[in-house]
């Protein structure tokens, strides 16, 4: 689904935004019959997905005693939500007017009517922007030691924490667990948090604080492997650790509400006793942008569901509610185990005429034989932009109709055709005409860009 048309459908419920409180919301709301419909989100507030997105293993997730990989969670929720019957769009919500029922929302593909919103866009854990920052970003660099601490880079490691606050405080201290030594990088002469919180960093003999001190750069290869900062007398030190971790707040993602809904000083949703409702009837808040203590997946999953049955219970209540009937009672799970376990394309699995591959075998045959041009995305795993492209170039090519072939290497498995192609990181998107590089791209793309640029190839 995608473009919008305001003229026509009421929806029953719109949720906005896509972590795991949107997702886990959906996904109740799906199961009620009540057809969802989710607005990712796309530019605003980070990556769709949420904070998830930008982790690498969850360890702490419920259900997976191996851990997941967070956008490989995501990923499961969604196909989840969608399986029930979710539409989506990817766009943000630019504006919503909660004066009058139903309520209207503005999104970059169209305008949408509701009879209920649950709002779960989250929150932007605060970054520094220092040098070295993006390179190191979940290499070394995380703005949750509670989610990452454990990571094996990190064992017997010494580590940094940057905040004064309750959560640098408890970050710190859960680090010694793993770290060799934790150093507290405090820009003040004074920490902000608890007495109690401050009297465990004190006691702890594995923290060092650097008071009036601020990071300025990131250094490493690979994996961080040492910052600077600088100190009140103009000094720069360098500290010799594997991780860095912000703790310097988080911005929840309201601006777009313009005051319509009570927020409190700090830019979160009010609600209250842990209730979802918003102030505005109709209205729900579940997730981060209305939790400015818990802040975890899990938490913002089960506010999710709370956010959900609120909704369909207002909706009924009201006399809203138009429940779609299912002719399926157990919606196919096909396609959807098909999306999550892509395999390699080998020499028995290969087809000549496939839209789209993986594998270093379809690239190298499809690269000499093909007349087509050929769209190749570089991704990992771990790489939360990685899930977000990859469905947006295989619409572009469906859009394209056969007219272009799409290839996805994973370059931790194949490394020397990464190599090759001289790819730092991911996603890159290469594109490909008669054994030309044609166009390389770096990150997160409209899908216009790479429509465009293959239209001209193929005119
Ligand atoms: P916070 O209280 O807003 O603290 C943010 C810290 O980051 C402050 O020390 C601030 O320095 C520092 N900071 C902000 N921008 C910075 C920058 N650009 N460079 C360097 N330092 C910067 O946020 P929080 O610690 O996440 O806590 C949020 C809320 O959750 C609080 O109400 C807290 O009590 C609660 N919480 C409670 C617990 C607990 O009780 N177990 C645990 C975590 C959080 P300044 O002090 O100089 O402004």
């Amino acid at each position: 689904m995608d473009k919008l048309d305001s003229s026509t459908e009421i929806e029953n419920v719109v949720i906005i935004g896509s972590g795991p409180a949107g997702y886990t919301a959906a996904i109740y709301a799906a199961r009620a019959n009540l057809q969802p419909l989710l607005v990712t989100g796309f530019n605003s507030g980070g990556i769709p997905g949420g904070q998830l997105m930008t982790t690498t293993f969850v360890e702490n997730f419920p259900g997976f005693p191996d851990g997941v990989l967070g956008p490989e969670l995501m990923d499961l929720m969604k196909a989840q939500a969608v399986r029930w019957g979710t539409k989506l769009v990817e766009s943000d919500v630019t504006s919503i007017d909660t004066k009058n029922m139903p309520f209207k929302l503005k999104t970059l593909e169209g305008s949408i009517k509701a009879n209920s919103i649950i709002l779960a866009t989250g929150a932007s854990a605060n970054r520094l922007g220092i040098n070295g920052e993006e390179i190191f970003w979940s290499k070394g660099i995380s703005a949750c030691a509670i989610c990452d601490g454990a990571t094996p880079q990190f064992r017997n490691e010494e580590l940094a924490v940057i905040g004064g606050g309750d959560s640098a405080c408890e970050e710190a201290v859960y680090l010694t667990k793993y770290g060799s030594k934790v150093h507290l990088i405090v820009r003040s002469n004074k920490l902000r948090a608890s007495a109690s919180m401050i009297d465990r960093v004190t006691a702890n003999s594995k923290i060092t604080i650097h008071w009036n001190s601020v990071a300025k750069e990131a250094v490493g290869h690979e994996w961080l492997e040492k910052i600077k900062i600088l100190e009140s007398d103009s000094q720069y030190k360098e500290l010799q650790v594997k991780g860095l971790f912000y703790a310097i707040g988080h911005t929840p993602n309201t601006s777009f509400l313009d005051n319509q809904i009570e927020i409190d000083g700090k830019g979160y949703i009010v609600c209250e006793g842990g209730r979802p409702e918003t102030s505005v009837a109709g209205i729900f808040a579940a997730g981060d942008v209305s939790d400015s203590e818990w802040r975890q997946g899990v938490t913002a999953a089960g506010s999710g569901c709370m956010a959900a049955l609120a909704a369909e219970r207002w909706l009924s209540e009201k006399q809203l509610s138009r429940q779609i009937t299912r002719e399926n009672p157990d919606p196919d799970k096909s396609n959807i185990k098909n999306d999550l376990t892509e395999e390699d394309t080998n020499e028995k699995t290969f087809d000549f005429n496939s839209d789209w591959q993986k594998g270093s075998y379809a690239l190298r045959k499809l690269y000499h034989e093909s007349s087509k041009p050929i769209l190749v995305i570089f991704s990992s795993p771990s790489c939360g932009p990685c899930h977000v492209l990859k469905p947006q170039l295989k619409r572009v090519i469906s859009e394209l109709n056969g007219e272009v072939q799409g290839i996805e290497i994973d370059i931790d498995k194949d490394q020397a055709i990464a190599q090759q192609a001289g790819i730092n990181g991911t996603p890159t998107v290469q594109l490909f005409k008669d054994k030309l590089l044609k166009r390389e791209w770096k990150g997160v793309k409209q899908r216009s860009e790479f429509k465009d640029a293959i239209k001209s190839l193929i005119k």
